[in-house]
C-alpha cells in the first residue's frame, strides 16, 4: 500500500500524541530518538509539500510514516497501515480520483542532502598522551593509532564539552565522535555522527584510489584498529604499507556509492566483517559492491580468526590476535 495521493497524511502533532509524546512548541519539541533537554526535533514543510522532521543531532530526518516505523520498530508499509487505521483516514483503493499515470509520478525523495553541508567542529591532531588514552581505552597499539592519525583519518576534539575521539578523512564530509572516558553519550549511544555529516561516506575511499591493497572494515574502532594489521602485514613483507590503504562503512546498514569506486585500482580488496548477521551481511553487500574483473575480494570475519571474538578491535586487542589475522589473510591470498 503506498499513502494515496488524495488522502490526508497525519500531521506530527497528531502521531507525537499517538506516541505519548509532549506536544509541539511551535514547530520544535524534544527529540523521541535521544535523550533531549532542549528540543532539538523541528518540524518544517518538505519540498514533497508534506511535513517532515529533523532532528538537529542527526538521529532522525522524515515523514511521518518514518517517525512512526522508527519509533514501533515496524517497516514504512506497516506504519502507513496503522496511523491510517489509528486515526481513522479513509484507505480507498479502486477510486480513480486522478488519472493513472499522474498518480503514479515518482515521488520526489523527501528530504535530499544538501551537498555543500560539512560538519563543523574544530579538530586537532592530538598529542601523544591522548594516542597513549586512545591506545588503553580501545586496546589498540599506539603506532597503530599514529598511523591512523598521520594518515588523517584520526582527529581529536572537544565535542558537547567532551574531550573525543573522532574518526573522520580528507573529505571532511564526515565525522563521527566517541567519547575519550569511554562512556556513552547521553547515556545510550557509543558514537555521535556529527551534525551535517555524509553518514553514508565511505571513510577513506578517497585517499584509496591509487592503493594496490584496501581493507574495509565496519565502525570507528575498527578502522583504527585495522592499522595495526596494515603494520603486521608490511613488517612480514606481505603487502608493504606504502601501497595499502584503510577505508570503513561507519554502519552495517551503508553502502560506498557506485561513483566513489570508479577510480578504485586495487586488485585485492579485504574485509573484515563483524561477526552478527548485519556485519555478515553487509561484508556479502560490500563484496559485490567492490567485485570487478581483475580484483580479488575477500571476507574475514573475525570469528573465523578466532571464535568468538566479534569484530577487528577485538581481534587487535587480544594477546596474538593481529598475528592470527595476518597469518589468516596470508593463507587466503596464497590459495
Ligand atoms: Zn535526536
Amino acid at each position: 500500500m503506498i499513502p494515496l495521493p488524495h488522502l490526508r497524511r497525519p500531521t506530527f502533532s497528531e502521531v507525537l500524541a499517538l506516541m505519548g509524546r509532549p506536544p509541539l512548541k511551535g514547530t520544535m519539541c524534544s527529540c523521541p530518538f535521544h535523550e533531549d533537554k532542549r528540543p532539538s526535533f523541528s518540524v518544517f514543510n518538505g519540498s514533497g509539500g508534506h511535513e517532515i522532521a529533523k532532528c538537529f543531532k542527526g538521529c532522525f530526518c522524515g515523514d511521518v510514516y518514518e517517525l512512526f516505523a522508527r519509533a514501533y520498530r515496524c517497516d514504512r508499509k506497516t506504519a502507513i497501515r496503522e496511523l491510517n487505521q489509528r486515526l481513522g483516514i479513509a484507505v480507498s483503493r479502486f477510486e480513480l480520483d486522478r488519472p493513472l499515470h499522474e498518480r503514479f509520478l515518482p515521488v520526489r525523495k523527501a528530504c535530499q542532502r544538501d551537498d555543500r553541508l560539512r560538519p563543523d567542529l574544530a579538530l586537532s591532531r592530538g598529542d601523544d598522551r591522548l594516542i597513549v588514552n586512545l591506545s588503553s581505552l580501545r586496546f589498540i597499539p599506539g603506532d597503530a593509532l599514529r598511523l591512523a592519525r598521520d594518515r588523517g583519518f584520526l582527529r581529536f576534539a572537544l565535542y558537547k564539552c567532551r574531550p573525543s575521539w573522532v574518526v573522520t578523512d580528507r573529505s571532511g564530509v564526515l565525522m563521527q565522535a566517541r567519547r575519550m572516558d569511554g562512556q556513552l553519550w547521553f547515556k545510550e549511544v557509543k558514537s555521535i555522527t556529527v551534525k551535517d555529516s555524509d553518514a553514508s561516506h565511505m571513510l577513506g575511499i578517497g585517499e584509496a584510489a591509487d592503493a594496490d591493497v584496501i581493507h574495509v572494515c565496519e565502525g570507528g574502532p575498527d578502522f583504527l584498529a585495522v592499522h595495526q594489521v596494515m603494520i603486521e602485514a608490511d613488517r612480514r613483507g606481505l603487502m608493504p604499507l606504502s601501497t595499502t590503504a584503510a577505508t570503513a562503512m561507519l554502519g552495517a546498514s551503508m553502502r560506498p556509492r557506485r561513483a566513489s569506486l570508479q577510480d578504485i585500482k586495487a586488485r585485492r580488496v579485504i574485509i573484515w566483517a563483524h561477526a552478527d548477521e548485519a556485519g555478515r551481511e553487509a561484508a556479502k553487500r560490500w563484496k559485490r559492491d567492490f567485485w570487478s574483473k581483475g580484483r580479488e575480494v575477500i571476507v574475514i570475519a573475525a570469528d573465523e580468526v578466532r571464535a568468538g571474538l566479534k569484530d577487528l578491535n577485538d581481534l587487535v586487542s587480544a594477546k596474538g590476535g593481529t598475528e592470527a589475522a595476518v597469518s589468516k589473510l596470508e593463507g587466503l591470498c596464497h590459495e
